[in-house]
């Protein structure tokens, strides 16, 4: 029997005269992401993406699996393709329905017709499979109100789908409509649910790694891949730009003082970020920073490492308990990974007694003691990237 996922679009439906340019933003990353499963055909038409397998062997539960990331979609389904004939499409409905059907005491039967040539209106379509699924599965009952399942019949141009309820989508809107982002990415638990929460409002991503080998370790690199690529299943393709980070780390704990380091660490970091992100044309910067979390987390730190850098600084954890982040990183499976134990550059040279209420001219002052400008240029310069899909 013939299948197909419908996806229904969110929140771009309210986007007026835009929406032409959402939902075919939306169309390419649903093609894009599909790829390498298989080859499909993806057509919108009445508020409806269609996505229709080409080959008779392409795995659906991947399919399924993979357009539940993509965000844009409010809501999908797998339905069947049936003859806009009514006899057919009882048939339909209890043979691709049965094991459902089955497991459940009640249902309800809901029709929506807009193919306004089909002979039958949708109380009638309703009407006549809802009988029909009651004398093949006589073990039903009809609940209009509180049915366990619903069949929900779409006579549209194209055909007849059959299908049961609707799953939740990924929700926000697609991937490529709000611009470029870079997301400063540690092997923690926050970067990447920063990276998944911002790229859920339309962003693309790029990633931005600080490594300082010898102290941290290639494995410790290989898990921010990792990461990545979990990420990805949500936001599409990026890439991975990863920073030598060592010579300048070595140079603050040789010249500055302790209780500064980490506040002047993370301005170096913001400055190379946003030297490659203008490179690579994104607009903000994102951190998984969440206000109180560490000391370089508190208001005070945040104003000394915003001033490093001119563009936003996007940071969406930052009104979010630990246990508020963890719940998303688990349900983007990057939990699982984050907290693999390995080092990161900023748990390498952590003073005692970081500064909590660091001023700018004290930490500029610190901070004047090394030549940045030079070391810098060299870190840019030896980047090294790598494509995360
Ligand atoms: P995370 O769980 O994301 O590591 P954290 O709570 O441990 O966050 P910090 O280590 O203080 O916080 O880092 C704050 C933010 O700085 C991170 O969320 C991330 O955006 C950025 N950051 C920290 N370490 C690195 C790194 N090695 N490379 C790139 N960005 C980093
Ligand atoms: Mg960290």
């Amino acid at each position: 029997m013939k299948e197909i996922i419908l996806l229904k679009l969110g929140e771009i439906v309210l986007k007026g005269l835009n929406r032409k340019n959402f939902e075919d933003q939306l169309l390419r990353c649903v093609r894009r992401r599909l790829a390498k499963i298989g080859q499909f055909q993806v057509k919108a038409a009445q508020s409806t993406i269609y996505v229709d397998p080409q080959q008779d062997d392409i795995d659906m539960d991947e399919a399924a699996d993979c357009v539940s990331k993509i965000f844009g979609v409010a809501a999908y389904a797998r339905a069947c393709v049936a003859e806009k004939d009514l006899e057919q499409m009882k048939a339909a409905a209890g043979e691709y329905l049965a094991d459902t059907l089955e497991g459940c005491r009640t249902f309800k039967v809901e029709s929506k017709r807009s193919d306004k040539k089909f002979p039958y209106t949708s109380p009638e379509i309703s009407a006549e499979i809802g009988g029909y699924l009651l004398e093949q599965f006589p073990h039903l009952t009809v609940d209009v109100h509180e049915p366990d399942v619903t069949v929900t019949v779409e006579v549209r141009d194209f055909g007849a789908y059959i299908r049961a309820g609707l799953e939740r989508g990924a929700g926000g809107i697609p991937v490529g409509t709000g611009g470029k982002a870079c997301v400063l990415i540690s092997g923690g638990i926050d970067s990447p649910v920063a990276a998944y929460m911002m790229a859920k409002r339309g962003l693309d991503l790029m990633a931005v790694h600080f490594a300082s080998p010898p102290y941290t370790s290639e494995r410790a690199e290989e898990k921010v891949a990792e990461l990545l690529h979990r990420v990805a299943q949500y936001s599409g393709r990026l890439k991975m730009y990863t920073v030598p980070f060592t010579k300048i780390q070595e140079q603050i704990r040789e010249k500055c003082k302790e209780d500064y380091f980490t506040i002047i660490m993370r301005r170096f970091m913001m400055e190379i970020a946003e030297r490659l992100a203008v490179e690579k044309g994104a607009q903000a910067l994102i951190t998984g920073e969440s206000l109180g979390q560490v000391a370089s987390q508190t208001i005070g730190a945040i104003a000394c490492t915003d001033a490093a850098c001119t563009m936003p600084v996007f940071r969406p954890l930052l009104g979010m308990d630990k246990e508020e982040i963890i719940e998303i990183s688990r349900r983007i499976n990057t939990f699982e990974v984050s907290i693999q134990p390995y080092e990161d550059c900023c748990t390498v040279f952590t003073p005692k007694h970081p500064r909590t209420r660091p001023e700018l001219s004290k930490v500029l002052l610190e901070q004047s003691k090394i030549d940045s400008a030079p070391l810098i240029e060299e870190a840019v310069r030896n980047v090294a990237v790598r494509e995360i899909f």
